[in-house]
């Protein structure tokens, strides 16, 4: 049965139902229980599998949406205006829902998309037909098969009374004590490793994988820029997992980052004389036919892990997106720029190193934005250099200081000017249900 109702911010402690659930497998066994648990893997540790989703009328007004759960998690739900929307944060679940799930308009629901949102974090953001709160969440246990029933009420709510609900989401800072007045105001840099799990991105001649190569230079810059502590950081993987294009645009845009760099290297077999690293900043008309053909085959990254969702954000413009896009690519050309000085003085650059290109990940229309080709796997000097911990290390050192750079230039006269927040509106900021979809396989 459902856990009595609270108002807007509920906490499910499911893990209590969980307790006469969970397979007794790592208790009452050897005195040595935390490496066997290690070692086995317990249910308990793995996503919880998400197989059916529905809505429907509930008897006391409102929308319910109920998903079927191999077992209990842990949910919190709130709402967020611009636009009108309900938040559940989960734990990571598998989603194994059937395509046209979230795609019907049903009472207060518009539509409804799932997702991983962070490592580890997993996310359903309904959109709301109309101002609604989140009336109650609560897990049950479906007595013919054992399955959990995570329940979100919906219920009606005026203007007023939404807004007032709708308060910004809680940040997971956690990891970063906070600075002034109990306050992060340290800007948010999201570090994006290029691929990941089944999606190895290119493979040079030695069979290394360009997700392993991004990802270690990822990992090496989040350590110099944590280091430094001026800056937030967040990576939209932090281990060997495939996250889909649109789902690291939206990772930035919901945590409201004031940059976002994507790692990458490049391979072009044909001709292992080319080399250099190249640094792009998004547009829809391509530098070049071989910028062009690049974007093209980086997106298709979420195809090649077989969960290809269509276009991402940023196809329907308006006149307010399309004045930030423009704003916010000022600010990615700027950063750009500068990225470009301090990486030129360590490692070799492409013939043209500043270049334009339509990469998905770069569509943030509120986040400035750069993806970074480290160089050519192909090449044989390139990629020595790549796998080598000495140019890592001046590479990362670079990019931490060009960020630092970028902030110290902005970030003291012009907080509140994060033009981000006030066209965070309409079709902008509107996510389509056809971008998320089935879940990141996990490996
Ligand atoms: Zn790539």
């Amino acid at each position: 049965m459902p856990t009595r109702a609270r108002p807007i911010r509920l906490l499910v402690r499911a893990s209590l139902l969980a307790a006469g659930l969970l397979a007794p497998a790592a208790v009452g066994a050897t005195p040595s229980v935390p490496d066997r648990a290690a070692v086995e893997r317990p249910a308990a540790e793995r996503p919880a599998v998400a197989i059916a989703a529905e809505t429907g009328a509930i008897p006391e007004g409102g929308t319910r949406l109920t998903v079927v759960l191999s077992r209990p998690v842990e949910a919190r739900a709130f709402v967020m205006e611009r636009p009108d929307r309900a938040i559940v944060d989960l734990p990571e679940v598998n989603f194994q829902l059937p395509p046209e799930a979230g795609r019907k308009r049903d009472g207060l629901v518009a539509s409804y998309r799932y997702g991983l949102f962070a490592p580890g974090r997993s996310r359903i953001v309904i959109d709301l037909a109309q101002a609604a709160t989140v009336a109650r969440v609560a897990t049950s246990t479906r007595p013919r098969d054992g399955a959990t029933l995570l329940t979100i009420d919906l219920s009606r709510s005026d203007r007023e009374a939404f807004r007032r609900a709708a308060q910004p989401p809680e940040p997971a800072r956690a990891a970063n004590p906070p600075t002034g007045e109990g306050i992060d105001s340290r800007p948010l840099v999201i570090v994006d490793a290029g691929h990941g799990g089944i999606d190895p991105g290119a493979i040079a001649g030695n069979g290394v994988y360009e997700k392993d190569i991004v990802f270690g230079v990822a990992q090496g810059l989040v350590q110099r820029l944590e280091a430094g502590g001026r800056i937030r950081v967040q990576m939209t993987r932090d281990r060997d997992v495939f996250v889909p294009l649109a789902e690291r645009v939206r990772i930035a845009r919901d945590a409201r980052a004031d940059l976002f760099v994507s790692i990458h290297a490049d391979s072009i077999s044909a001709a292992p004389q080319v080399r250099g690293a190249t640094i792009y900043t998004g547009s829809e008309k391509a530098t070049d036919a071989e910028s062009a053909r690049l974007a093209d085959r980086e997106n298709k990254a979420d195809a090649t892990a077989g969960a290809d969702q269509g276009d991402g954000p940023g196809d329907v413009a308006d006149i307010l997106q399309e004045l930030t896009l423009r704003e916010t690519r000022g600010f990615s050309a700027r950063f750009a720029k500068g990225l470009l000085t301090r990486l030129s003085g360590v490692m070799e650059m492409s013939v043209k190193p500043h270049r334009e290109a339509g990469f998905r990940v770069l569509r943030s229309p509120d986040v400035p934005s750069v993806l970074v080709e480290l160089g050519y796997l192909s090449s044989k000097r390139d990629l020595d250099l790549l796998l080598s911990d000495e140019w890592r290390t001046n590479v990362t050192g670079q990019m931490a200081g060009a960020i630092e750079a970028f902030f110290a230039a902005r970030l003291p006269p012009a907080v509140t000017a994060r033009g981000a927040e006030a066209p965070r509106i309409g079709k902008a900021a509107q996510i389509a249900p056809a971008q998320i979809g089935p879940a990141p396989v996990s490996p």
